[in-house]
């Protein structure tokens, strides 16, 4: 096998993620499939989307799955499928991707924020029922129709909570779990996949996501039948019979060639989750050990989820710590070759788009304070030690130099 070069001028790459690596690790495997593939030259719907489809239905352990063009697709036709219209509202946390309100705000519906619980970047239930209970006391007309909790960094969002909020006041809960595949919640009786609670959930395969294609896709799971042939439906224009249209529906398609890739790693998930949580597990020991933690940085509770019980309670899509001077040691980061990202910069209320929304600095002030703290830490389950032990090196270099750390 080719050896990852990992240096450059003498500098070590510590890239955000390293998806040749993962290629590499499992070429002869994908190699074979995507040349069965383009030999049958049967490339929309078909025999692999639909076992991929079963596959995904066992590993989220829901009933149904539908897949879908792309993780965004995947709200815009839950939402389609859930009778979101013109008027309606739906609640969600400011602090995610674009799509999660943007699809909403598509089907000219209004998105509707409600602010994170600071220690997991989660919509927070206490600031949700709040906001529902000032929505019933105002007699506000329309009710809230759907909430959609984010399982942001790939950790689940407190359900239990959500769930009972949405049994007192009558909305449906969609989950945005692109980022979350794999991920677990426990329940009173048992160990739950977050993406099999609620009305629905949808999940992206962006390249960069834990289980991600060659392309875009992504998928809807749920355990309602009606729904999933509503889905299956408007993911080919809204026919149930070629040509003639019941629902008008788009093309929403998952396609054969990333149906075919995304069986193969499925595969391996499980495995490349916990190498996710070891990683981690290591970067909280490091940053334990460098003095620097309540100081200088905030960090994840790895340890602590794993003591739990819950063994995916968070699947480090993101490994994300909260750093005084953020954005210069973002930027020492990055001259350094390490690629830390921000997840995310900018929140949607305060996003030009959202201006029309009416809401202001100061709205919701905890996905305010994460947007200028949070740095994304290098995380995928084919990076090194060294690699690790590099990155933290430099979070020292950067405090001791510039902000007179020890
Ligand atoms: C990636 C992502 C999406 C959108 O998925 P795409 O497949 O890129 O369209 C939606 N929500 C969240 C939270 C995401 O991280």
């Amino acid at each position: 096998m080719k050896k990852v070069n990992l240096f450059k001028k003498g500098m070590m790459l510590v890239p955000a993620l390293d998806l040749k690596a993962q290629y590499l690790s499992i070429k002869e495997e994908i190699d074979r499939k995507i040349f069965e593939i383009v030999s049958s030259q049967q490339f929309i719907l078909g025999q692999e989307v639909e076992e991929f489809e079963k596959e995904i239905t066992n590993f989220c352990e829901t009933k149904y799955a539908v897949g879908v063009s792309s993780g965004s697709d995947a709200l815009l036709i839950s939402l389609m499928a859930l009778g979101v219209q013109e008027g309606d509202i739906v609640a969600t946390t400011p602090f995610t991707f674009f799509a999660t309100a943007g699809t909403v705000a598509r089907l000219r519906a209004t998105p509707v924020f409600c602010d994170i619980d600071p220690k997991t970047y989660n919509l927070s239930p206490e600031k949700l029922e709040e906001l529902l209970k000032k929505r019933r006391k105002n007699n506000q007309k329309s009710e809230i129709k759907i909430v959609i909790p984010v399982h942001l960094y790939g950790q689940s969002s407190d359900m239990s909570a959500i769930l009972s909020l949405s049994e007192e006041y009558e909305f449906k809960v969609l989950s945005d779990a692109a980022q979350a595949i794999g991920a677990d919640y426990p329940g009173e009786e048992r160990v739950w996949r977050v993406c099999s609670l609620g009305k629905a959930s949808i999940i992206s395969f962006y390249p960069s996501k834990n289980l991600g294609a060659y392309g875009d896709g992504g998928m809807v799971v749920t355990n309602d039948s009606e729904l999933s042939e509503k889905l299956k439906m408007l993911r080919v224009h809204g026919a149930r019979n070629k040509y003639f249209y019941e629902l008008i529906g788009g093309n929403f398609r998952l396609d054969a060639l990333q149906a075919a890739i995304l069986r193969v790693k499925l595969k391996y998930l499980e495995g490349w989750i916990k190498a996710r949580q070891e990683k981690a597990l290591l970067y909280e020991q490091m940053l334990i050990h460098s003095g620097l933690v309540e100081r200088e940085l905030i960090i994840p509770p790895v340890s602590v989820y794993k003591n739990r019980g819950v063994k995916n309670y968070h699947t480090f899509h993101q490994y994300v710590i909260r750093a005084r001077e953020r954005d210069k040691l973002h930027g020492f980061l990055r001259q350094n070759g390490i690629g830390a990202e921000i997840y995310y910069p900018l929140p949607l209320h305060l996003q030009p788009c959202f201006s029309y929304l009416g809401y202001k600095q100061g709205s919701f002030p905890e996905a305010e304070k994460a947007a200028r703290e949070v740095l994304a830490l290098p995380i995928y389950p084919e990076l090194s030690i060294v690699q690790q032990e590099y990155v933290i090196s430099k979070i020292i270099e950067f405090y001791k130099e510039c902000c007179d750390f020890i």
